[in-house]
């Protein structure tokens, strides 16, 4: 148990230490990106080389500090290691700060903040997405009041005009990058949904079922006898219940053994579950002995077919599993009196096989009491 959660915790952090890389590369090469469309609008003398210089620096630092904390363990600390909140600050604040030392290429930093802000969703928590959606509210109005009508996007040139498109280039990519990361969440979330619903049908059919027989299990059965029960009351339609149990199995356990008796077992169920209809239901009682319910069925009209299936019993080549071994059943049925108990209908289905056990078992015997 103590090594599974260790496994499970060393899964998680190589995911996290996964995704920590994944993200610090993408911010590198966004900001590369970005500081490669500041060197081209200094190098068509748009801006100066100290903005370009200073931006490009502080670019640089971001992703180095990251890299110090996750290296070191220091991000580990927080409640939100990969640092979300701060970095985004950073992209955000840096942004601004460009639209208004350079209003005349402010198309570019402000296409950086549509570009950011489509990554708030990654906000940890409730007051953190809203303070990310704030600062780039508030901080845009601001710079838009305070620059007014300097802010520009630069068309004036070919070359302008070019790294106009390649910032639309630069946001659209951010935007196509998001779109594949939701595409990849969604076809995860289907995968974990399908084998999440496949365990579950798993776990209920091994609740419902005996391991060794594969027919229902006492709970399964009791809870279908239950049903039927109720069904018979109300629709006043006849019910029938057998019990049937393995005579002398315990020295067939004794003679053969018990994986013999298990094999026994096993087709017996087989043999009973292809002889009983669809509509009735079959499950282990316990032990060697197993709960046949027969809707729509009296007793007495149940006689043929769990004769019939004492005789396929009685008379199957059991050789195969040991050339001695003889098997036969007993079987006790009777029909189920409206608002009687389970423990009253049941205990008479049991009296009428302890009868058929007296009179020398490997027979069907039908409670014939009023
Ligand atoms: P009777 O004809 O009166 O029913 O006699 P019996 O020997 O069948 O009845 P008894 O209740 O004395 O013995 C039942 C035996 O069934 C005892 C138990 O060890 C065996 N048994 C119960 N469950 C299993 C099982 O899953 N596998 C095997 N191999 N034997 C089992
Ligand atoms: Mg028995
Ligand atoms: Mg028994």
């Amino acid at each position: 148990m103590q090594a599974l959660v260790e496994s499970s915790e060393t899964q998680r952090s190589a995911r996290l230490r996964r995704s920590l890389r994944r993200t610090n590369a993408w911010i590198v090469g966004v900001y590369a990106y970005e500081t490669f469309l500041l060197i081209g609008f200094w190098a068509i003398g748009l801006i100066s080389s100290r903005i370009t210089l200073t931006f490009a620096l502080a670019a640089l630092v971001m992703p180095i500090v990251m890299t110090w904390a996750h290296l070191t363990g220091r991000s580990a600390r927080f409640k939100d290691p990969t640092l979300f909140v701060p970095q985004y600050m950073v992209a955000i604040v840096m942004a601004l700060c460009l639209a208004f030392v350079a209003p005349q290429i402010a198309f570019q930093p402000f296409a950086t903040l549509f570009g950011a802000t489509a990554f708030a969703f990654l906000a940890p928590g409730k007051r953190s997405f809203y303070i990310c959606w704030g600062l780039p509210f508030f901080g845009a109005a601001l710079v838009i009041y305070l620059v007014g009508p300097r802010l520009s996007m630069p068309t004036a040139t070919p070359e302008a005009r070019m790294l106009t498109w390649f910032v639309i280039v630069g946001v659209l990519a951010r935007w196509m990058g998001i779109a594949k990361f939701a595409r990849g969440a969604k076809a995860r979330i289907n995968r974990k949904n399908h084998e999440l619903k496949q365990a579950l049908e798993r776990i209920e059919f091994l609740a419902n079922r005996d391991e060794l027989t594969r027919l229902a299990n006492r709970r399964s059965v009791m809870r279908w006898l239950e049903a039927q029960m109720e069904l018979s009351t109300r629709t006043a339609q006849p019910l029938c219940v057998a019990l049937m149990d393995i005579d002398y199995f315990k020295q067939i356990n004794d003679d053969f053994g018990h994986l013999t008796g298990d094999e026994v077992l096993r087709a017996f169920a087989d043999v009973a579950a292809s002889t009983m209809r669809a509509t009735d239901c079959l499950g282990r009682y316990g032990g060697e002995e197993f709960l046949i319910v027969l809707p729509s069925t009296t007793a007495q009209a149940a006689r043929d077919p769990l004769e019939r299936l004492r005789e396929k019993i009685a008379s199957r080549d059991w050789s195969s599993i040991e050339p001695k071994l003889r098997v036969t059943v007993t079987v006790g049925a009777t029909t189920f009196r409206p608002r009687e108990s389970m423990q009253e209908l049941l205990k008479r289905a049991d009296t009428a096989l302890y009868l058929g056990k007296k009179l020398g078992r490997d027979r069907v015997l039908v409670d014939e009491t009023e």
